[in-house]
């Protein structure tokens, strides 16, 4: 464990502010990250105070005055060696994620190069920030839109991508022209102290100080004074619906962008004609991968009642048949939840959902052991129980049987969340339906593939209080850009729009 930390330049007391090229202490106490899988402790983070914020969001601006005028694909070299050098520090960082978050380590290593990915993208991407040409009403006149960077990008992540989210909005963000201003979960400070440092080299070798910056600190300390603060053009939060909505308030008092990555409360429909071996493969996945613990995990199972009798016990067999363990440990595929009060939420939300009528049947227990492990869990339930239509930060699995694609599709629709979504069928019309306008209301829509474990290719993000933004692939981009529409006259008149006359008195 010591080797990973000093692999990737930690120590035991580090400091959590990285501005303008240096390491900073901060004004905040020091925030200690233990690992889930053992509870001992990794090692110490400084924290930041409002001052701090204030200071590193100035230097950021400061910086984002002289890169707004590097040419994009110049900006991209710093994103290219970004990606050489995750490349290069791809296993011990993988493992760092493992021991801070508890997922596994094949996730572990996921998740770097999702990382490795978003960077390559946006490489790419730094030569075609297109815009448009459009036609003119006027002669002789041209109109186009171009993309301009927009300023400091604060971005706020949670604990269970420690790393990937934040790349998902930095790689492109900078490509964009944008430095960025990274408040990461305190339960994760430790993966955003080694990709600043990795960070560091580059703006060393670059010559660029000033384009990654780091605030660690909590919400409130941290969170709440860089949403607030005027020189922050966008804010992109990833984390709980509760934190977008505060997010989301806070950032309209002064009419700042926002782009919301909140929970999800994801579906799968499991209609007569579905292939079930590759429907238990995908639900297992989705439910169980990562502890439960991911933004698209599955939470719902909407079952075709006819199948309920072929499926249900063999997922129940499949749960059996999971290793919960240390997420080192190969063979492991679920690992602890990330605290003791994530198990606690999770034992509360078994307890109401038994109490609203739900039977549950298997899994729920709490290990005796070292660390936060529980047994997934498989609940029989009606899609009525107000429970339901939480999302709980643990692996349960909600079973909801249903008589007419129209009616699972309603149950589907029913929750306050709209992310991921997926169906499985052979039948053309049932995954079209799915697929339409009065299918699946959420961000992510699939057919045959889980909730979860989406590319980097596609924008990503959800409808509804998941809030609404997109990040990563497609035209995600733009949302770190400000648009510009220009109109140029090459004529010696002045015709104007609509044929509207202005006829000034001769002179
Ligand atoms: P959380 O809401 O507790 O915290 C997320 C981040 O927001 C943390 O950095 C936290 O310090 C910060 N924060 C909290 N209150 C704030 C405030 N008032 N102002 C500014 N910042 C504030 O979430 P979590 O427990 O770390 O993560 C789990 C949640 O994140 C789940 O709901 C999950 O679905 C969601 N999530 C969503 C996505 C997505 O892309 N949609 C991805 C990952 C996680």
């Amino acid at each position: 464990m010591r080797e990973v930390l000093e692999q990737l330049g930690l120590s035991l007391s580090n400091h959590g502010i990285y501005s303008d090229g240096a390491w900073h202490q901060g004004g905040g106490e020091e925030v200690i990250s233990f690992n889930p899988a053992t509870e001992e402790p990794l090692g110490g983070v400084s924290t930041g105070t409002a001052q701090d914020v204030s200071q590193v969001v100035e230097a950021a601006h400061r910086r984002f005055l002289h890169w707004r005028m590097v040419p994009p694909p110049v900006r991209g070299e710093a994103v290219r060696c970004l990606g050489q050098r995750l490349r290069e520090l791809k296993k011990p960082l993988g493992m760092l994620v493992t021991l801070e978050s508890g997922k596994i380590l094949s996730e572990g290593l996921g998740e770097v190069q999702e990382m490795i990915d978003m960077c390559d993208f946006a490489v790419g991407l730094s030569r075609q920030l297109y815009g448009l040409t459009i036609a003119s009403e006027r002669p002789q006149h041209r109109m186009f839109e171009q993309w301009h960077p927009l300023g400091v990008v604060g971005v706020i992540t949670a604990f269970n991508f420690p790393v990937a989210v934040w790349a998902w909005n930095a790689a492109l963000a900078v490509v964009c022209g944008d430095p960025v201003v990274w408040k990461p979960s305190t339960l994760s400070p430790l993966c955003a102290v080694a990709v600043m440092k990795i960070c560091q080299q580059i703006e060393r070798e670059l010559d660029c100080p000033g384009v990654f910056h780091l605030c660690v600190g909590s919400g409130q300390q941290v969170g709440e004074p860089l949403v607030e603060h005027p020189r922050v053009a966008l804010i992109s939060a990833t984390g709980s619906c509760r934190m977008g909505l505060q997010v989301a308030q806070c950032a309209a008092k002064r009419l700042a962008r926002t782009l919301l990555e909140l929970g999800g409360n994801n579906a799968v429909i499991l209609t007569p004609h579905a292939n079930l071996d590759l429907a238990l493969r995908a639900v297992v996945f989705a439910a169980v991968g990562t502890a439960g613990q991911r933004c698209t995990t599955l939470r719902r199972l909407i079952v075709h009642e006819s199948v309920w009798d072929r499926f249900v016990p063999r997922l129940v067999e499949a749960y059996q048949s999971i290793r919960i363990g240390d997420p080192w440990e190969p063979g492991v595929l679920m690992g602890p939840l990330i605290s003791a009060q994530a198990v606690e939420q999770m034992q509360s939300a078994l307890q109401q959902a038994q109490a609203q009528g739900g039977r549950v049947l298997w899994g729920g227990e709490v290990l005796s052991r070292p660390g936060h492990f529980v047994r997934p869990a498989l609940v029989e339930a009606d899609p009525q129980m107000s429970i339901v239509a939480e999302e709980t930060f643990a692996p349960i699995l909600y079973l909801i049987p249903y008589q007419r694609l129209e009616q699972a599709i309603e149950i589907h629709n029913s929750v306050p969340q709209g992310l991921s979504s997926a169906i499985f069928t052979d039948n053309l019309q049932e995954a079209e339906l799915f697929l339409s306008a009065q299918g699946s209301d959420c961000g992510i829509a699939n057919v045959n593939v889980g909730t979860s474990g989406a590319e980097i290719g596609g924008a990503f993000g959800g409808e509804k209080l998941t809030g609404g933004g997109r990040e990563a692939g497609s035209d995600a981009w733009r949302a770190y850009m400000r648009r510009q529409t220009c109109t140029i006259n090459w004529g010696r008149q002045l015709p104007l729009a609509q044929g509207v006359q202005f006829p000034l008195p001769a002179q």
